[in-house]
């Protein structure tokens, strides 16, 4: 892959374009302190001329047969592949997760760009002969124009594959803002779409944060946002851009509560409960975030997770070994560690401390050891938050009933996961739980790209989501046609 330059240039029209900014951020790698590379924090003129870019290449793109379309898919299916590791590298210098999870990010891309690549068949519509005598009515999808997407700073490779694949496949032309924080992902990865042949102006990369962001919702050009970020930003972004008229699905924060009952599997519930709240050091929309354990599940489970916390192994995500990364930056490891000061304010019972952890090696690095706060109170704060870090909270309840009724108390509904032997626990679970990915005996219940990531709640502002037959349907607008078209013009109608 060639060498990106410093500070990192905007992809517009085909081109590599220095930005318009005035404003660079420095690009920090998370475990080292380092500085990677510089970001501009683009201005609206950017916004101007990618949306331009856009617009002008949506005219013949849209013409391109999807069979012809999806050829670049594939192209670029097999340069991921080929960078797989020089991505997943990437993804863990500026990110900070493990190496491994990286890699298992990338995966999840390509498996987006392998579904979008069924395009000519998804995007099929629907007709009916006869709907009157000698009258035809047909359903078309056509793509809705100059798209865009936004992106948060957990999941730098994945999450704009949630939505880029299906718009550009569906005939749509597309801006991509990756965060501020983790911009070289994207960057990478935008060469390789390069070295498909991609027509110009149909993908373009401006990198920026919030002038950016209110540029696209405000553009009159763009007609469709795809928004992943915290709930507050998630809000702000669905508001706005509905405000200004543009079809939007935004999805926000959570708080994923995990139930374990007495009859689980004790010693896979407490492996993938340690792997759901610590993976990613905890900075996953899907982290099991609050532990709920049912009459006797109370004892074991409480135990076997304190040790599965203690011994997890932190430290830099290229050095072997390694299962839990730093958290992104210093202010988050401040908030996350005044959050966790705050619980125990608030009467929670601290069983595990990650506080003022300090790797050898990485001493300037963001991190916090696995943390676990046992009789958390659900009307505290600290069972309020999202903390986006890897900090478990834990509470015991007598009934399944009275863990339902705590899941749907809270006002977000990313994901909630039930741990049972019990298939009638399960359907009981699956039916009443109000959270829109449930988890049975599975602690990150992330839909595979033919599904959709179905956010409720506070986690989920808009209609349609990302991914599967619901991105399809997002990128194209449908066009009902009735037809009739006699043999004798001359007969009475
Ligand atoms: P964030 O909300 O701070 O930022 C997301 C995007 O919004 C970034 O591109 C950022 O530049 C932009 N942004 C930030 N502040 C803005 C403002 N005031 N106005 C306009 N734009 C603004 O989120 P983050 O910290 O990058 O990501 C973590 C959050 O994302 C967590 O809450 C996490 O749960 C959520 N998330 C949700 C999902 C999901 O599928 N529901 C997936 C991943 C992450």
């Amino acid at each position: 892959m060639v060498h990106l330059k410093t500070p990192l240039l905007n992809y517009i029209n085909g081109k590599w374009c220095p930005s318009q900014a005035t404003e660079l951020l420095d690009v920090v790698n998370p475990a080292t302190a380092q500085s990677l590379t510089q970001v501009p924090l683009s201005l609206k003129s950017d916004v101007d001329a990618a949306a331009v870019a856009a617009a002008a290449a949506f005219t013949s793109w849209r013409t391109t047969p999807p069979t012809a379309r999806v050829q670049y898919l594939f192209k670029l299916k097999y340069l991921l592949e080929e960078n797989l590791d020089e991505l997943s590298r990437t993804i863990t210098m500026e990110c900070g997760k493990t190496f491994a999870e990286s890699k298992a990010e990338l995966e999840r891309a390509i498996e987006n760009v392998e579904v979008a690549c069924g395009i000519p068949m998804l995007m099929q519509g629907y007709n009916l002969e006869d709907i009157a005598r000698g009258i035809d009515e047909i359903m078309i999808r056509q793509p809705v124009g100059v798209t865009a997407i936004i992106a948060p700073f957990n999941f730098p490779g994945m999450i704009p594959f949630w939505f880029l694949p299906y718009a550009i496949a569906c005939g749509n032309t597309s801006i991509i803002k990756p965060s501020e924080k983790v911009p070289l992902t994207m960057a990478k990865i935008f060469q390789l779409l390069e070295a498909t042949g991609l027509p110009q102006g149909v993908v373009n990369l401006v990198h920026g944060a919030k002038e950016v962001v209110d540029a696209i919702l405000e553009h009159p050009t763009i007609r469709a946002i795809s928004f992943v970020g915290s709930s507050p930003i998630a809000h702000y972004v669905y508001s706005k851009g509905a405000a200004y008229g543009k079809r939007m699905q935004c999805q926000g924060g959570a708080k994923n509560p995990l139930i374990v009952l007495p009859d689980a599997d004790m010693e896979m519930t407490t492996r993938i409960a340690a792997d759901s709240a610590f993976g990613c050091a905890g900075q996953r929309c899907l982290a099991a975030s609050l532990a709920v354990t049912v009459g006797e599940a109370r004892h074991s489970f409480t135990n076997a997770i304190a040790s599965s916390a203690q011994n997890r192994i932190v430290g830099y995500g290229l050095d072997s070994g390694v299962e839990m990364g730093p958290v992104i930056t210093p202010e988050s490891k401040y908030r996350i560690e005044g959050l966790i000061a705050q619980g125990i304010d608030e009467g929670a019972k601290l069983l595990i401390d990650g506080r003022n952890t300090k790797i050898s090696g990485y001493e300037e690095g963001n991190f916090i050891r696995p943390t676990i706060l046992e009789n958390v109170n659900p009307n505290s704060i600290v069972a309020q938050t999202e903390i986006f870090g890897p900090v478990l909270s834990l509470m015991h309840l007598d009934t399944i009933e009275d863990a339902i009724a705590l899941v749907n108390s809270g006002k977000w509904g990313n994901m909630a996961c039930l741990f049972t032997r019990s298939g009638a626990a399960a359907r009981q679970f699956r039916y009443e739980a109000e959270a829109g990915n449930i988890g049975i005996n599975i602690g990150v219940a992330a839909p595979m790209a033919f599904f959709p990531f179905s956010g409720w709640k506070d986690s989920f502002y808009g209609d349609l989501h990302g991914q599967g037959r619901d991105a399809v349907e997002f990128f194209t607008q449908t066009k009902v046609v009735v037809e009739r078209w006699p043999k004798d013009w001359s007969r009475q109608f």
